[in-house]
């Protein structure tokens, strides 16, 4: 488990055992479970749409051999069954919000019943934006419960008549790899699900969910070109993990998400001109545009990459970034080489062989 969310998670759980530090159990919790999310939004809002069916890990022992769709669908509806059905007694989010039809979900299950190529087939399915939106409604509506929650609450126990309601409800199947879980829930008071639907299985699914796009970010570079069009080094860059380059469809650069329509404004121009990159373009010299604006932090390095490109081709310039880097971490070499464009030019070619 990611070290510092099982720490944020220990000391959650800590504070949620005592009358005194029950008020900032769960203040911390709501902190904890906006950074969690905060994982999704990124994933969601960077990644193409095949990304969210794609089972890199399929066949494994694990989370992670889902896909990034179901483990959205799956987290959430575990927790609008669980907040709605079991603790608040009212209607769940997803046929009070009609996202049953918004998401386009074939099942109102939690999917556990699911295996294999079914993951696959049942996440193609999903409307993944209105997935989001579904995942983001059911937060707040279980952010809200957890708030009026106090801590007599916690050891609230369920009825048989709970549990009957559970199984007519038809949300969890009767598959036997799903149909355990109506016990399970049954089996804990109002602790034990904060403990499981509420902060653990989040943080175990967000996890599998960091390790599948690691993973497509991997399979998308392979073979891709290394060289950014505005001059980085792919190969060399700290987004590696969340990031399949701009030369493909997994490019999640934070300047082009940042950017509008999430497309560069350099790798746009590149293609209306029809060149490889910034490097082939004549006006390069004197270019302001998307990552070579003067404001940003980057400008001078790229640049000065972009023709150390033109100059002695990418081969040589992936060698340079090497030694480079073997001398220096990412952020320092980028600000060795972004003060100044000429400078930085000067540094890289002190670095050739
Ligand atoms: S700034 Fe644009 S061109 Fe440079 S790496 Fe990011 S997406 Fe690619
Ligand atoms: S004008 Fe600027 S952004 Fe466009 S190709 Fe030339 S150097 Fe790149």
């Amino acid at each position: 488990m990611d070290k510092s969310w099982a720490e944020k998670n220990k000391e959650i759980q800590t504070l949620l055992a005592k009358e005194a530090t029950f008020k900032e159990a769960i203040k911390k919790l709501l902190e904890f479970r906006g950074e969690l999310f905060q994982q999704i939004t990124w994933i969601v809002e960077a990644y193409p749409d095949e990304a969210f069916y794609q089972m890199p890990f399929a066949g494994a022992d694990g989370y992670h051999s889902k896909t990034l769709a179901y483990s959205i669908w799956h987290i959430f509806r575990i927790e609008d069954i669980v907040a709605h059905e079991m603790i608040a007694g009212d209607e769940q989010i997803l046929f009070r919000e009609k996202y049953l039809k918004k998401t386009a979900s074939p099942i109102i299950t939690s999917g556990n019943e699911l295996q294999g190529e079914a993951i696959a087939e049942f996440s193609k399915k999903l409307n993944v934006k209105k997935v989001y939106l579904y995942a983001k409604a059911v937060k707040g509506s279980t952010d809200s419960i957890l708030s009026q929650l106090q801590y007599k609450d916690l050891k609230r126990k369920f009825s048989d008549e709970t549990k009957q309601k559970l199984i007519e409800s038809k949300c969890v199947s009767e598959d036997e790899n799903a149909f355990w879980l109506i016990d399970y829930w049954c089996g804990k008071d109002v602790k034990g699900l904060i403990q499981m639907p509420f902060s653990r299985h989040w943080i175990m699914h967000i996890e599998a969910m960091r390790r599948i796009k690691n993973k497509l970010c991997k399979l998308a570079r392979k073979g891709a070109d290394p060289v950014a069009i505005c001059g980085l080094s792919c190969n060399h860059c700290f987004l590696g993990e969340w990031c399949g380059g701009c030369r493909t469809i997994y490019n999640t650069c934070s300047f082009a998400t940042c950017s509008e329509g999430k497309i560069c404004p350099n790798v746009k121009c590149c293609k209306e001109k029809n060149i490889d990159a910034c490097y082939a373009c004549s006006e390069l010299e004197t270019c302001e545009k998307g990552f070579y604006v003067p404001s940003n932090d980057g400008a001078n390095a790229a640049k000065a990459q972009s023709l150390y490109i033109r100059k002695y081709g990418k081969k040589e310039f992936l060698k340079t970034q090497t030694r480079l880097h073997e001398k220096f971490e990412f952020q320092k070499v980028q600000e060795i080489l972004g003060q100044d464009c000429k400078e930085a030019f000067r540094i890289l070619e002190e670095n050739k062989q």
